[in-house]
């Protein structure tokens, strides 16, 4: 009788992820191109191929969306990457984005069954192969055209474009209504576009992608801060629904005397300059300059501190430190953004405070001063508390100072509106389980719900808001009657 099963599946036994050619750190510094160079087919297939395809799945559960990540990994083993990218965007519409810049490490990856780092194993290199499969698409123009329902005849307004707003935006326009972003800044894409810097996000992945949204009929108002060109409730006056997905972009201060010299950026306003403005190429390929410098600190330990640091980098200062008030085990950023940060040269000093910024006589930074600390007993949040050794200051003599400390939401759009509930002290909208707002025509949705967090998280909430609001339009009630939402779905075009 013929043998009708399935071929054996061949597992590739690896303890390691298979590397990922990069950019070598004596080069890159010199460049803004993005460093880690991504798998050829080849490596892609490779890496799949060391999953194991266990029973229990927990790399599932550990993803924020819930991408069934065995399948992919299991279609990408077998070539199939059109299939397997089918897979990712049942749950997740941007790929080569959340490949790039998704915590691989503290979700899926972290639980994988593979992951023994006692016994030398490392799991299966999830995020590397999701990036191979959206650079996969846009190389060979793979796009999965989303299908955009008939007219509701309903007009919805989304404010901010950051991956919150852009996932309700395609959502909303693929149920059919008439939808437009207003954005701040001139250019769409939130944190992803002036935040992240181009070695990192090559930009181009987010212009396609934005650009497929305009060709389902999403218009865009740029340079439109609402709050300021025209209120909340003139908006709301015109439009059937609003969805604020305006971030958390203000920046946070240490409180230190002068931090109001000549030379002290926010993290947000130097990444800006930098990313957004084209600074760095300034004069000659942009109008908005950076300063020139020579010697800079960047205080704090998270993405947009290393983002920074290495942004300084790149300018060909003489020296970088990053300065940070806790140990090591603390610092919040990615590990691959710390790794790579060391290898460019940052200069890191752990366990020093900043407590005053010196002028250089002229109303400029010229140094900054750090109490040198050490760990003490867990704090409420767990960690080790850092506390002052006494006597112990150390003076970094510096021109720049850039603050990566934390940032809140702007209260820009809220000010005039009381009656839209926000929590107290951290300024973020309350919404209820349908992401609405005390305003029941204004939902919202990523960090200006949940404070900084992530994209991934940003995404998911942009889409359960998009569904509630679909509703909404269409019967007046936003609670859901069937099933569960919260995917990032498919349908996305690109
Ligand atoms: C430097 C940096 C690096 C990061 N790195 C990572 C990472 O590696 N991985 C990760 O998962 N997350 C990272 N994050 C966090 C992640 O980028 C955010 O959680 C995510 O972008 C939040 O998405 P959002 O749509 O809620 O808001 P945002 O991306 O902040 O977008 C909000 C948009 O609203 C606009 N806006 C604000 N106010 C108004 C107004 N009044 N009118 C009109 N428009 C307005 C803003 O200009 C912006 O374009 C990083 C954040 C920063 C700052």
């Amino acid at each position: 009788m013929a043998d009708t099963s399935s071929p054996k599946r061949e597992i590739n036994k690896s303890k390691t992820k298979i590397p990922m050619r990069e950019q070598a750190p004596g080069d890159r510094i010199f460049n803004f191109e993005e460093v880690p160079l991504g798998y050829n087919e080849i490596e892609a297939t490779q890496e799949a191929l060391r999953c194991i395809q266990c029973k229990d799945k927990p790399c599932v559960a550990g993803c924020p969306v819930g991408i069934d990540i065995p399948a992919f990994l299991k279609l990408v083993g077998e070539k199939d990457y059109e299939g397997a990218l089918r897979k990712i965007k049942e749950k997740n519409f941007l790929p080569a984005i959340c490949g790039r810049v998704c915590p691989q490490e503290d979700q899926c990856e972290m639980v994988c069954t593979l992951n023994k780092p006692a016994k030398g194993r490392e799991p299966g290199g999830v995020g590397r192969v999701e990036r191979f499969l959206g650079d996969y698409a846009m190389e060979h123009d793979l796009t999965i055209t989303p299908e955009v329902a008939p007219p509701t005849g309903k007009k919805v307004a989304i404010i901010g474009s950051g991956p919150a707003g852009l996932t309700a935006a395609s959502d909303l326009a693929q149920k059919g209504h008439d939808v437009t972003v207003f954005e701040a800044l001139h250019k769409p894409g939130g944190v992803l576009f002036y935040g992240i810097p181009q070695f990192r996000l090559p930009k181009e992945i987010l212009v396609r992608e934005i650009d497929g949204l305009k060709d389902m009929g999403v218009k865009f108002v740029m340079n439109y801060p609402v709050g300021k060109a025209e209120s909340l409730n003139s908006i709301r006056d015109r439009f059937d629904a609003v969805m604020i997905g305006t971030g958390a972009g203000l920046p946070w201060f240490l409180g230190i005397p002068g931090e109001n010299l000549n030379g002290v950026y926010s993290a947000n306003e130097f990444l800006t300059r930098v990313n957004l403005m084209g600074g760095y190429k300034f004069p000659g390929g942009a109008d908005t300059p950076v300063k020139k410098i020579k010697r800079i600190a960047v205080i704090g330990a998270g993405n947009t501190a290393m983002d920074s640091a290495r942004t300084a980098k790149r300018l060909q200062p003489e020296v970088v430190y990053l300065v940070y008030r806790r140990s090591r085990l603390e610092m919040p950023a990615r590990i691959e953004e710390i790794h790579h940060a060391e290898q460019e040269g940052v200069d890191f000093n752990l366990l020093h405070s900043p407590i005053e910024i010196v002028d250089d006589g002229k109303g400029a930074v010229g140094a900054i001063l750090c109490q040198e600390m050490e760990l003490g007993e867990p704090d409420a949040s767990g960690r080790r508390r850092p506390v002052p050794i006494e006597g112990k200051v150390k003076e970094f003599a510096v021109d720049t100072v850039v603050i990566a400390i934390g940032q809140g939401p702007n209260p820009l759009l809220t000010a005039d509106v009381p009656e839209l509930e926000r929590d107290p002290r951290k300024g973020i909208i309350k919404t209820n389980e349908w992401m609405q707002s005390s305003l029941p025509d204004c939902f919202a949705a990523g960090d200006i719900v949940t404070g900084g967090a992530t994209v991934i998280l940003a995404m998911g909430q942009g889409r359960k808001a998009a569904d509630a609001m679909h509703r909404y339009l269409m019967t007046g009630d936003p609670a859901r009657k069937d099933g569960e939402a919260g995917d990032v779905c498919g349908n996305f075009p690109g």
